[in-house]
């Protein structure tokens, strides 16, 4: 039964993470069990998150050892490695069923993404902000007995009983789409992810910070490595697991695209949708061409009208992520373009600054540059963030993807204990 749900790699084929709810029922039918018992085994997967079927108590156990010996197994990727930055994230290699591996990003307190584009997310590091500039007004409270803490440490909102993270998935093993400034590129692609894959990973790095699911405030980007749009049955499936059994909000998702066209298309359809971020990363199809070859199949005009389909909430925004490589796309020209290109649009543009990776022929935009294209579209009534680097260090920050493995000694590679929770 199985093999027709995941109809992939053998290896995956007796995963219970990353079945649906009806899945199961059919699974547990076929093992002579009543519906209820796919309910607990539902609970236990998504809600508990446990790791393997012996965990599953709320089961008799005969049940739990015939599923065992049917070789069934939970089958959440696993954590084999994990290196954490000086600014707290964390880079975790994952190792999947078949062996091979990806990577996936933790950042306490978000990486400032969301900004601007209406979702919760972005609501959240507003009050944030605000927050942090008025937090005497909590922590210094007469007879409260606080001294002001250093917020840069403990993060602000943990003040208020919660934390707030940001985790970033990958959606395929390397990536097809040959992006010239990108280091996942350099894989090539070697598979997609299944759906219980993708979700998988948020469940794992879940597990690992202890988080709880309606009190922690968790966003998830899916800008790990791959393209997303270029395995879209598992990333939507992936989306469907994440909002209905772990129970994260799709307000608080965003997908961000190289520009898959029909995808595009396709997405603006869909009952459940994270908020869109289109990598831009040009501001005309010569250029585009030229650092994203993909460019030649659908070029900026194409991608735009396809974005302007997408039925945008009354407070949402549809991101466009500019990677700004020195020289190439950050004068001001380009700005001036940019701001044709999405003369219009309900959007917002976050900068980043391009992320350095052995083999990659660019150079980082000057400060100077930075500062002024950014000004200009400001100025212009577009809003622009720069997108803060998390997890430079690390090899973690955009673009640096690449497996933790086949990095140069200059990535530093901390074994980090197991169940370790920074300070977030
Ligand atoms: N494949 C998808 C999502 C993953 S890449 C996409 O391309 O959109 C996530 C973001 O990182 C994209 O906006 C991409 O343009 C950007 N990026 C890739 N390599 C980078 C690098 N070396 N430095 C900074 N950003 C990079
Ligand atoms: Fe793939 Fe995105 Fe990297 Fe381009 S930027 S190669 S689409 S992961």
């Amino acid at each position: 039964m199985l093999n027709k749900i995941n109809g992939m790699n053998p290896e995956a084929q007796r995963q219970i993470f990353g079945l649906t709810p009806a899945e199961l029922k059919t699974l547990l039918e076929e093992l002579g069990q009543k519906p209820y018992r796919a309910n607990q085994l539902c609970q236990a997967i998504y809600n508990q998150r446990v790791t393997s079927i012996e965990e599953v108590t709320v089961f008799p156990s005969s049940l739990r050892e015939q599923l065992i010996e049917a070789g069934y197994r939970v089958g959440l990727p696993e954590i084999v490695q994990a290196a954490r930055s000086v600014d707290g994230t964390e880079r975790y290699l994952m190792r999947l069923a078949d062996g091979e591996t990806v990577e996936t990003v933790w950042m306490p307190d978000g990486d400032g993404g969301e900004r601007g584009d209406g979702s919760d997310a972005s609501l959240e590091e507003e009050a944030v902000d605000g927050l942090e500039g008025n937090v005497s007004e909590f922590a210094d409270a007469p007879g409260s007995g606080r001294s002001k803490p250093d917020l840069r440490n403990v993060g602000a909102l943990e003040l208020k009983g919660y934390r707030r993270a940001t985790i970033c998935i990958s959606s395929q093993v390397g990536c097809a789409v040959n992006c010239q400034f990108c280091l996942t590129a350099k894989l090539g692609i070697k598979r997609n992810l299944t759906a219980g894959e993708i979700a998988g990973q948020v469940a794992a790095v879940l597990n690992r910070h202890k988080i709880k699911i309606g009190k922690d405030r968790i966003n998830l980007v899916f800008m790990g490595m791959g393209e997303p749009f270029l395995n879209y049955d598992s990333f939507i499936r992936s989306v469907e697991l994440l909002v209905k059994q772990i129970g994260i909000p799709e307000s608080r998702m965003t997908v961000s695209t190289s520009g898959i066209e029909p995808a595009i298309r396709r997405f603006a359809h869909e009952p459940l949708r994270p908020k869109l971020a289109l990598s831009l990363n040009a501001s005309n199809d010569r250029i585009r061409e030229e650092v994203m070859p993909i460019t030649r199949k659908w070029n900026i005009a194409q991608l735009l009208e396809a974005v302007k389909t997408l039925p945008l909430g009354k407070r949402e925004w549809v991101t466009f992520e500019y990677v700004l490589l020195g020289g190439v796309n950050d004068q001001p020209e380009h700005a001036r373009e940019v701001l044709d290109l999405l003369k219009g649009l309900r959007a917002k543009v976050n900068l980043i600054v391009w992320n350095p990776g052995p083999g990659i022929a660019y150079t980082q935009p000057k400060p100077e540059d930075v500062a002024i294209f950014q000004k200009m579209l400001i100025d212009a009534g577009m809003p622009a963030y720069i997108r803060r680097p998390r997890g430079r260090d690390i090899y973690a920050a955009c673009g640096q993807l690449k497996r933790t493995v086949d990095l140069p000694e200059a990535a530093p590679l901390v074994a980090i204990e197991p169940a370790a929770t920074p300070p977030v």
